[in-house]
């Protein structure tokens, strides 16, 4: 992308009411702009960032069998009354809307009653089992507190699975292998290290549900961790009869600041009973549906990689989801010409600064915008037929010659 076609410009100010510094980058950088509070836009930067994280998720969740699919926004009542939570005392966080011809609608804050619905139309025997589907979606919900910039969205993006097996054993194994996917992901993303699995709470169903926690600063939840951190559980399962269980005692565990990137919940046939989610099993015996669900919050890991990868001047895009490898500077006649050159046979991987600006804030913006590797070309560097890059992470540079670049 040449910078000087982009609509986009880096801004000397973010939103005032946004504190996080990653939320503040984010916002002057130009990869998103701020609509409302916990409302955004994905500019194209932004938009990027949100694909490449996508893509490794999407790879994950491949190798495992699942398949993808796109669910409607726009809600039929019905099955959430079915399963007790279209009342808006039983889930606070609805937007509603009106039919013009009559009637209610709801903007899916999650996809449980709908994909248990929808498959209801696929299902009939043992042999339709088991089922792995999964969206990247946008989910609409009331939040009551939006000041975590994209972190908490009242409209955001959600990566939501859904497990649909005939025996709780077939199940357990899928449950598994999510786990080690989500591992995966973390890892590729590049904050699998402050990432660790917590026991959080089950509900009804199962004693203990996961979610993965990133540790953050601006994180919204408190996580409690043994010296090895081979145990680490959420506030709300802290008791005397978890910590038994778990075989930890209160005082040789900390806190931290965290945020729920991720979690995954066995439901059992919490969904599937009441909306009748039933199959054939070999002996000709109807049996209800076992599912599973598996959310990972794509818009709220970017914003969670923002955080941690920035310093005062600004973003540091871990390479595997940065929009572009590189931010390319031309410096003079002879260095702009050879810019020019280099970008055109490189243009899915650079981001070129070809504005008309002194290299000082072009400097500046390369350093705001995060992008993992500034390249410059100038007559200095010409002369022994050679571009500087610099690591925006480590800050080193060194001379390589222009044809060993990319
Ligand atoms: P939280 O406790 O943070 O409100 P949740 O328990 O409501 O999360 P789920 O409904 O299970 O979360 O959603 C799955 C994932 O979506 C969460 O693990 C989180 O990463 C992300 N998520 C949830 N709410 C938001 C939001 N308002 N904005 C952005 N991401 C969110
Ligand atoms: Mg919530």
């Amino acid at each position: 992308m040449r910078f000087s076609k982009s609509f986009v410009k880096t801004l000397r100010t973010a939103p005032k009411d946004e504190t996080a510094r990653g939320a503040q980058f984010l916002s002057r950088a130009g990869y998103v702009h701020k609509e409302l509070a916990g409302i955004y836009d994905y500019l194209p930067l932004g938009l990027r960032v949100l694909e490449n994280i996508k893509a490794i998720i999407r790879d994950e969740l491949n190798q495992i069998g699942c398949q993808e699919i796109l669910m409607s926004s726009l809600q039929n009542p019905e099955p959430w009354q079915k399963t007790d939570r279209w009342d808006i005392e039983k889930m606070d966080i609805w937007f509603k809307t009106e039919l013009a011809a009559g009637g209610e609608l709801g903007l899916a804050p999650t996809h449980e009653e709908p994909v248990t619905k929808m498959l209801k139309s696929y299902i009939s025997s043992y042999k339709d089992l088991p089922i792995y589907v999964y969206q990247f979606q946008t989910k609409f919900r009331n939040e009551l507190r939006a000041k975590s910039g994209i972190m908490r969205g009242r409209e955001f993006l959600m990566k939501d699975l859904y497990s649909f097996s005939t025996t709780e054993e077939e199940h357990d194994a899928f449950y598994h292998q999510v786990e080690t996917a989500y591992k995966n992901i973390f890892d590729r993303l590049g904050i699998g290290a402050d990432t660790f699995q917590t026991f959080a709470s089950g509900g009804v169903f199962s004693k203990y549900s996961h979610e993965f926690q990133t540790l953050t600063g601006i994180g919204e939840d408190t996580i409690y961790y043994n010296a090895d951190k081979s145990v680490v559980l959420n506030e709300e399962v802290l008791n005397d009869e978890v910590l038994a269980e778990l075989g930890v005692k209160r005082e040789d565990l900390q806190s931290t600041k965290a945020a729920e990137v991720g979690n995954i919940f066995t439901l059992k046939t919490k969904y599937s009973a009441p909306l009748d989610l039933a199959f054939n099993d070999k002996d000709g015996q109807r049996k209800t549906v076992l599912m599973g669900c598996y959310g990972i919050g794509v818009s709220r890991v970017m914003g969670v990689i923002a955080e941690k990868f920035c310093d005062n001047r600004g973003l540091i895009w871990p390479e595997q989801i940065a929009p572009y490898k590189y931010y390319l500077i031309g410096i003079g006649e002879e260095g702009t010409k050879q810019a020019d050159a280099l970008y055109q046979d490189h243009e899915d991987a650079v981001f070129y600064d070809d504005r008309d600006l002194r290299p000082g804030e072009k400097f500046a913006d390369a350093e705001l915008m995060g992008m993992p590797y500034r390249v410059v070309v100038s007559d200095k560097t010409l002369a022994t037929g050679q571009a500087e890059i610099t690591d925006r992470a480590t800050g080193e540079s060194k001379m390589v010659s222009l044809s060993k670049i990319f």
